[in-house]
């Protein structure tokens, strides 16, 4: 008899569970679901969402009821070990009715795996050569537990991984994501993120507004990182629409409220923006850095452009000069195109932060207030730092 071939159903919307105690008391952090959000998101799959679980039997079956109830795909990862609290198998079948049992070319391998290593095969470890009807064994190259691929009769998916990630993610990647692929993964999706600086993220959200904020298609959304505001467009084709069409519509809307401080898009660093503007010009730079604990120079990192990079700690010779000769002698000194040079000065709560520069359109100072002290203060003024190089780089470009 022909076994019947399941329905094809394109895998649009996945729901992610991160199973382990370890996880819920606090003792390791769920890495791999991030790690699989992420690597569905860019093909285009819709994350509904993601949870981490005890290893408790009724609360795992239960969340994998609803899970497939709302999603094409369901993804766990861990608790397919050998020991009694691995419930993740028995979790599925209850679900599917069916009943496990050891499949002897499963069996065989984790022998031969066993007597590979010397070690006594305990029986207790027969659980990991468990499989149920619908489940095909993913193999596991680097562990001793095979994941389980089920095909339910509606054309959804479970895939079940171990829990280790050096593990999970070569079975992810080379053995369940071409597979989902074939069944059709994703839907198209373009995505623009424009970086900011300069504006904090609330105001970003005022300026943008509910509607833009809240609309489902295209996605609207505003990050606060470490070095930008960033604001993030996601949109999926719709009816008459395709998706970079959409995309392209909510960009203007976003620009024309925000574009003055974008700075950057998508995977943009300060250094990359900063070098491909200095590039333009054939311009260099040399920075001098007062009381900051060389943050600027931790920013910009290892930038090619940057000439040299001297850090000045407050009160030794030199450090209350005024900037702008600061960053003259920078840029003499070091024979680059300009120099920069940035100081930080604690206030009561806060840090003043002084900016010059000097290059070839001759003088520029700046300064401003930045959030907090400490080295959070610190943080943000080699970020003050760098929109004030950008700032000058964008007026010389316009020339
Ligand atoms: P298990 O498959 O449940 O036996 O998991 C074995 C080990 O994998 C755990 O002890 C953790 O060190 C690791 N692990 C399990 N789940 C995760 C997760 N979601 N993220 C990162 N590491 C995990
Ligand atoms: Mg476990």
């Amino acid at each position: 008899m022909e076994t019947p071939k399941p329905p094809t159903r394109p895998i649009h919307t996945a729901v992610l569970l991160a199973i382990g105690s370890e996880l819920t008391v606090g003792e390791t952090r769920d890495t791999n679901s991030g790690d699989l959000a992420r690597s569905l998101s860019e093909a285009g799959v819709d994350v509904a969402w993601i949870s981490a679980l005890p290893d408790r039997l009724g609360t795992v079956t239960a969340a994998l009821g609803d899970a497939l109830a709302a999603a094409d795909l369901v993804v766990t990862t861990g608790g397919l070990g050998p020991t009694p609290d691995d419930l993740t198998r028995e979790a599925i079948a209850d679900l599917c009715g069916e009943v496990p049992a050891v499949d002897p070319e499963l069996e065989r391998w984790l022998r031969h795996l066993f007597e590979r290593r010397g070690l006594a095969f305990a029986t207790t470890n027969l659980k990991q050569a468990w499989l149920i009807a619908s489940t095909t064994a993913i193999p596991n190259e680097r562990g001793t537990a095979p994941g389980w691929w089920i095909d339910r009769p509606d054309g959804r998916v479970i895939a079940a991984l171990p829990g280790p990630p050096s593990e999970m993610r070569p079975m992810w990647q080379g053995w369940v994501l071409p597979r989902l692929r074939e069944r059709g993964l994703g839907r198209e999706r373009v995505t623009r993120t424009y970086r900011l600086a300069g504006i904090g993220e609330s105001s970003v959200a005022a300026l943008l507004g509910e509607q833009l904020l809240r609309a489902e298609n295209p996605i609207v959304a505003t990050y606060a990182r470490a070095d930008a505001v960033d604001v993030r467009i996601s949109a999926v084709a719709a009816a008459d629409h395709s998706a970079a069409m959409l995309a392209d519509e909510a960009a203007a809307a976003v620009l024309a409220k925000i574009g003055d401080h974008v700075w950057g898009h998508d995977d943009d660093t300060w250094p990359a923006v900063l070098g491909r503007a200095l590039e333009a010009r054939g311009w260099d730079a040399a920075l001098v850095e007062v009381s900051t604990g060389g943050a600027t120079a931790r920013l910009l990192g290892e930038a090619g452009w940057l000439r040299s990079a001297r850090v000045v700690a407050a009160g030794s010779p030199g450090a209350d000069v005024a900037l702008a000769v600061v960053a003259e002698r920078a840029r003499t000194d070091s024979g680059a195109s300009i120099g920069l040079a940035v100081r930080a000065i604690e206030t009561a709560e806060d840090t003043r932060v002084e900016l010059a520069a000097v290059g070839p359109w001759g003088v520029s100072e700046t300064s401003q207030t930045a959030f907090l002290g400490g080295s959070e203060g610190r943080r943000r003024a080699a970020l003050a730092a760098a929109a004030f190089l950008h700032d000058i780089l964008r007026e010389a470009a316009r020339g």
